[in-house]
């Protein structure tokens, strides 16, 4: 609906994936997996919600549909949002706590190394992935504070907190691999998708 989709669009179709648009309800038939874009949650909420997605995508999650969701996505996921507009509402199905741009003034964007766990890389073809994890460039803009974690698994930390879960299919981060050329995430998430 809103926010980063070209880059997310590119990078998965560069991992090989084949891509569409998600506007209507119908054009969550026969996906094998859905990326939740960064951009402004608020705003993606309200237009899915306007368009009558909101419902259907939560179920389709729900249900199992493999799931990336990238910064502003992740708040969508989130069960709770602190910071969040009134009545800021979303699909409350990742079981974490969020803070809206809880990183803070001078560091709402930077960039950081990110060591992310339970990856199990290309047998060394990309070069850094040993026993510590994938070694991946984290682009972090206005991004969301986990706060709160519970029935999920914590994929990476930066400075003591979460940038990086997963809960079943879905895979929720807070920054952005579309923002980078390093496709290792999305293939990651191309074969988690197609695996079923
Ligand atoms: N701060 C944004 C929000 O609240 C998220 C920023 C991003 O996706 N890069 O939705």
């Amino acid at each position: 609906m809103q926010g980063a989709f070209e880059e997310h669009v590119r990078a998965l179709e560069g991992a090989g994936a084949r891509t569409r648009l998600v506007r209507t309800r119908e054009d969550l038939d026969g996906l094998d997996g859905i990326v939740l874009p960064g951009g402004e949650s608020t705003t993606m909420t309200m237009l899915m919600e306007r368009v009558g997605l909101l419902e259907p995508v939560r179920e389709a999650i729900r249900d199992g549909l493999a799931t990336l969701a990238t910064c502003a996505g992740m708040i969508v996921l989130a069960r709770e949002i602190t910071d969040g507009m009134a009545e800021q509402k979303g699909l409350g199905l990742l079981d974490i706590g969020v803070r809206r741009n809880g990183y803070g003034r001078q560091l709402q964007s930077f960039e950081s190394p990110v060591q992310i766990d339970g990856i199990a890389g290309e047998d060394g073809k990309d070069g850094k992935e040993g026993k510590d994890g994938l070694d991946f460039p984290g682009v972090f803009i206005r991004s969301p504070l986990v706060e709160r974690t519970g029935d999920v698994k914590v994929m990476a930390i930066h400075d003591g907190h979460p940038v990086a879960v997963r809960q079943g299919r879905i895979v929720a981060l807070c920054f952005h691999p579309e923002l980078t050329s390093d496709l290792r995430l999305h293939r990651e998430f191309v074969r988690m998708a197609s695996s079923r």
